[in-house]
């Protein structure tokens, strides 16, 4: 039964409980929230509705008074795609309003936020998570502030900044801009994919309609890219609920893709350890997982090694290689995204031949034409 009063933050490191309608982001003790809630699926009510993701409202843990603030988004199309000679089922997240998934959980997120009647909000990105936020913010008449580092793609800047959010360029690492958004999350509202839990409550919706879309099932394992695995913890979240509502009787093993050049989750995985590294960052084209110190990294670790799954590494001439591919077939994605097809090219050596995989484009390529240009 769904006791609403039941739901709450949960602090991950010291178990305090706070009411959802708290304007927090993190516990008094610095430790990060999870959202306690028991999300209800009525089949027959969703798919009576829109296809957009706010078909699973009752699943969502917002209070039933805030409004959405919403483009129509969600319910991306699942398509086959060839990836050498195996066909796999890739969802179009490229295909959302801002150009790519974290429009997913900036919906939810910013529908709280605008609930709670915060009229400030501060964010820190490598590009795609700042212009969704800032997207949404606009849409809800809300101020945004973005942080991102310095060399972030040009198309992402212009993006954030048209939506009229108050552009904060970091030089140096993606890691100095989250030190710099701290100083401000002191004075504003901290809409953080990666520390806010009603990011992920937006993000889950990813695993409902992977499994909707193929007849409330679920796949036999999920190929998603993982820099601070906004996507990936949804996704773990989402098919996590969907197994304890029995919609489905198993949940799908995760493979998680890092970019070499940037991963410390692997590492930590090669090395059988419980916590994150600290690892040497490199160069690499996919600006959006270069994630040198991912704040919810354990949970990744726990999330894909309790799925049965692993962690892939995919060198800089694998990701250009799947780009260039996935493009000769129409999908214009941004090099990010085809990291997680070259890691997909990858696990299929060990993924048996029957096995139904699912994995996704997670950004647009018109986002990255100075990239693209010189691939
Ligand atoms: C944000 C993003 C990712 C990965 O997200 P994490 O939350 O850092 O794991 C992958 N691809 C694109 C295009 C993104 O914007
Ligand atoms: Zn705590």
């Amino acid at each position: 039964m769904n006791n609403p009063s039941d739901s709450c933050f949960i602090c991950k490191n010291c178990g305090e409980q706070y009411e959802l309608d708290q304007p927090i982001w993190r516990c008094k003790c610095g430790g990060l929230l999870d959202i306690r809630f028991h999300p209800q699926f009525i089949l027959d009510h969703i798919q009576s509705r829109r296809p957009n993701l706010w078909r699973y409202r009752e699943a969502i843990a917002l209070d039933d008074s805030a409004e959405p603030v919403t483009f129509g988004e969600g319910f991306t199309p699942l398509l086959p795609v060839e990836i050498d000679k195996r066909g796999v089922m890739v969802k179009q997240d490229h295909l959302f309003p801002s150009g790519s998934y974290k429009d997913r959980g900036a919906a939810i997120l910013i529908s709280q936020v605008k609930a709670l009647g915060i009229q400030r909000v501060v964010e820190d990105s490598s590009g795609n998570a700042g212009c969704a936020i800032a997207a949404y913010c606009a849409r809800a008449h809300i101020q945004s502030e973005i942080y991102v580092p310095a060399d972030t793609s040009p198309g992402k800047l212009a993006q954030i900044q048209r939506y009229g959010a108050e552009l904060h360029l970091i030089p140096g690492s993606r890691e100095d801009t989250s030190r710099a958004v701290m100083a401000a999350a002191e004075k504003s509202y901290y809409a953080s994919h990666s520390w806010n839990p009603f990011f992920f409550q937006g993000t889950k919706t990813f695993a409902y309609e992977v499994c909707e879309q193929l007849g409330w099932r679920s796949p036999d394992c999920l190929v998603l890219p993982a820099g601070n695995g906004t996507l990936l913890l949804g996704a773990a979240l989402g098919f996590k609920e969907l197994f304890e509502a029995q919609v489905i009787d198993k949940i799908p093993r995760i493979y998680a893709v890092q970019a070499a050049a940037c991963a410390p989750l692997a590492d930590a995985a090669d090395q059988g350890l419980s916590r994150i590294p600290e690892i040497e960052k490199k160069e690499t084209i996919a600006e959006g997982i270069a994630i040198a110190e991912p704040v919810r990294g354990v949970e990744i670790l726990q999330a894909v090694q309790s799925s049965g799954g692993s962690f892939i590494r995919v060198e800089e001439t694998e990701i250009k290689k799947a780009l260039i591919e996935m493009c000769l077939q129409g999908f214009y994605i941004e090099p990010t995204a085809a990291a997680a097809i070259a890691g997909v090219k990858k696990a299929l050596a060990t993924i048996p031949e029957d096995d139904l995989i699912v994995s996704v484009f997670t950004g647009h390529g018109l986002k990255a034409t100075d990239k693209m240009l010189k691939l």
